[in-house]
């Protein structure tokens, strides 16, 4: 006679079941990570055959993240090139220095762990209480351009993802009265490094969820004592809210981000305003002057334009 009782089968089951999900649920997320990596290193020329891609690693999830699908995407890349780690130890008390030196050599990728005490010079210069961000990613910045020459590295490679991207953004907007976002690759303020951003179309959350799969030795990024800037905590509580209510949002900003309408903005070096004339020729998908509220709702709306083959919120199995 069988004593386990319906409950109890269930239970045994439960652990194998909830594995099975967790792997098909992980398996997903690596696709998807993958894909969107792939997608944005191809859409603006990330990497191009030869490249040394120096891959700044903070001991974040965004930083390891990054690390680890480039690493897996240059197995199968189109193109050949290399990966070299850098870490900037900045003398934080507390900074656990064997950290990273331990995973990338067991990883086996090429590193650098460029030891310069900015945090001195930042508590030094910044007063008690004041964010000390933005003197920190200064310096920061200008050792890790110097180490990128020494290197040879012909890319500079930023763990910076779509949220952080839509967060600038409206930062820019609200704070800086200028519509400007962060690009996902750009020439240095020195002139002399491209830097990319291969993370420009991932979702923080997915980001959160990958480090967490991956199980990265994460190092805090609390050590300094530095209170995060606050409108930025603002700003990316807000998108999370509005994401929360409608899903799709943050996507939808990023999109936008690459689809400009300069005769819709204001900005009369972008578009000749001042030397408008009628074209005397109807035009179907032209301008209804006077509807008010331009969000396409009335009309038959266009379908979303892709990236190319797939949008990077897409979900895939
Ligand atoms: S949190 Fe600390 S280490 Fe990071 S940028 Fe700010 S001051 Fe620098």
């Amino acid at each position: 006679m069988n004593d386990m009782t319906d409950a109890e089968a269930a239970l045994r089951e439960a652990p194998a079941t909830v594995s099975r999900k967790a792997a098909h649920e992980a398996n997903k997320l690596s696709k998807r990570l993958h894909r969107q990596v792939g997608q944005a290193i191809a859409d603006f020329n990330m990497i191009e055959a030869g490249d040394k891609v120096m891959v700044c690693l903070s001991g974040g999830k965004d930083s390891y993240s990054l690390l680890d699908i480039l690493l897996s995407l240059r197995e199968r890349a189109p193109v050949p090139f290399d990966i070299v780690a850098v870490n900037l130890d900045q003398k934080q008390p507390g900074f656990p220095e064997h950290v990273l030196p331990e995973y990338l050599a067991g990883r086996g990728v090429p590193f650098h762990i460029e030891e310069q005490d900015t945090y001195s010079v930042v508590k030094r210069l910044i007063p008690e209480g004041k964010t000390m961000c933005s003197l920190c990613s200064r310096l920061r910045r200008g050792i890790l351009y110097r180490v990128a020459g020494e290197l040879g590295a012909t890319k500079i490679a930023l763990g910076h993802h779509r949220d952080d991207m839509v967060v600038t953004l409206l930062m820019n907007m609200f704070f800086g009265s200028r519509l400007k976002g962060m690009p996902p690759k750009l020439v240095s303020d020195d002139g002399r490094h491209v830097v990319i951003r291969p993370l420009a179309y991932v979702a923080e959350t997915d980001l959160e969820r990958w480090a967490a799969h991956r199980r990265f030795p994460i190092i805090p990024c609390t050590l300094c004592g530095s209170q995060d800037n606050l409108q930025r905590v603002q700003v990316k509580k807000m998108i999370r809210e509005w994401e929360r209510q409608q899903p799709g949002r943050i996507a939808n900003m990023l999109t936008a981000m690459g689809r400009i309408v300069p005769s819709h903005m204001m900005d009369r070096k972008l578009y000749p305003f001042e030397t408008l004339v009628p074209t005397g020729v109807a035009d179907a998908g032209g301008d209804k002057a006077f509807d008010e509220d331009d969000d396409e709702g009335c009309a038959p709306v266009a379908a979303p334009v892709r990236w190319t083959a797939r949008q990077p919120n897409d979900d895939d199995d």
